[in-house]
């Protein structure tokens, strides 16, 4: 199945909840959703999200990852054991559970991660053309924060996306305040935005008026090489603002640390990869600043 017509396809549904969710009443402040989306694989995305997860749980956010590659880099970047994954994004999505079974704790204060498992890539076969099949996570996300203590809810919502334009990006994508786009200092870096661009806007017109463009943070940046130096400029010139002034430098303590199970601000605090992120942290939070106050 090709990916604009994804879209196309879901656009025939409303835009409301599906009739089964009764979401009991009470005040709820709903978390921000960011969506770390592209279409392209190891540019970076799950790196991404779990270390600006990371680095807003430091600074005193209440952080929830969402896993929804069925790969689950998240989930193992973030040490979490493959047995403790027996509910998972894919119970949510398919709607065998809600979103707060899936959630474990992870080594790091204030930072959660609802995990994937590898049924996951089977989930769009298997929803067929249900209807609604566009907003389960939007649905799941909405009951995230009732009835929950104030201190227990979550202030951020960030959505590891899987590496193509499918149903499971959709859902990420509908379910989203905004997008944030890890592109990667390479030759084809600009190759591939224009699409993701063109779904942002498809999503946009269709399943989630509310969807903007976070922001476009350049990843594994090396100044001593030319053409990473020329695709920043090309980046910049092509996206102006949207591009976040941090760029995530290429460095070996960030490939590593994955390894070890543990963000690279755990691993190792002082390296250039960890005052990267917590700098990328920062200019979101900026950012949520400046949108809130408009
Ligand atoms: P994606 O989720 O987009 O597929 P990943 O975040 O898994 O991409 O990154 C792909 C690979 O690149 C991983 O092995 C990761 O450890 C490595 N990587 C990501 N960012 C950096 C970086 N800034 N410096 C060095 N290696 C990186
Ligand atoms: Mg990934």
């Amino acid at each position: 199945m090709s990916d604009a017509p994804l879209v196309e396809q879901l656009s025939d549904v409303t835009l409301e909840s599906t009739p089964d969710q009764k979401l009991p009443t009470g005040p709820v402040r709903p978390p921000r959703v960011l969506a770390v989306a592209n279409q392209k694989g190891g540019v970076g995305k799950t790196t991404t999200a779990i270390n600006l997860g990371t680095a807003l749980a430091a600074i005193g956010e209440r952080v929830l990852i969402v896993d929804l590659d069925p790969q689950g880099n998240a989930s193992t970047g973030l040490g979490i054991d493959r047995r403790n994954r027996n509910c998972s994004t894919y119970d949510v999505l398919i709607g065998e559970a809600p979103l707060r079974e899936a959630v474990v704790p992870t080594a790091v204060p204030r930072l959660h991660i609802a995990s994937s498992t590898m049924d996951l890539s089977g989930l769009e076969l298997e929803l067929g053309t249900t209807a609604g099949r566009a907003f389960r996570l939007r649905d799941a996300i909405a009951a995230l924060n009732h009835n929950v203590s104030p201190d227990a809810d979550y202030t951020y919502v960030l959505i590891d996306c899987p590496p193509s334009l499918n149903l499971l990006t959709v859902n990420a994508m509908a379910a989203s305040d905004a997008i944030l786009v890890p592109l990667q200092c390479e030759f084809f870096a600009l190759e591939g935005l224009s699409q993701l661009l063109q779904t942002v806007e498809q999503v946009r017109s269709t399943l989630n008026p509310n969807l903007s463009i976070h922001g476009i943070v350049l990843t594994m940046f090396d100044s001593r090489n030319n053409l990473s130096n020329q695709v920043v400029a090309d980046v910049r010139q092509f996206m102006g603002s949207k591009v976040y002034n941090t760029m995530i430098p290429r460095n070996v303590r960030i490939s590593e640390a994955p390894s070890y199970g543990k963000p690279v601000l755990v691993y190792d605090l002082k390296c250039v990869g960890s005052d990267a992120y917590l700098k990328l942290a920062t200019e979101v939070i900026q950012r949520e600043r400046e949108l809130r106050t408009h």
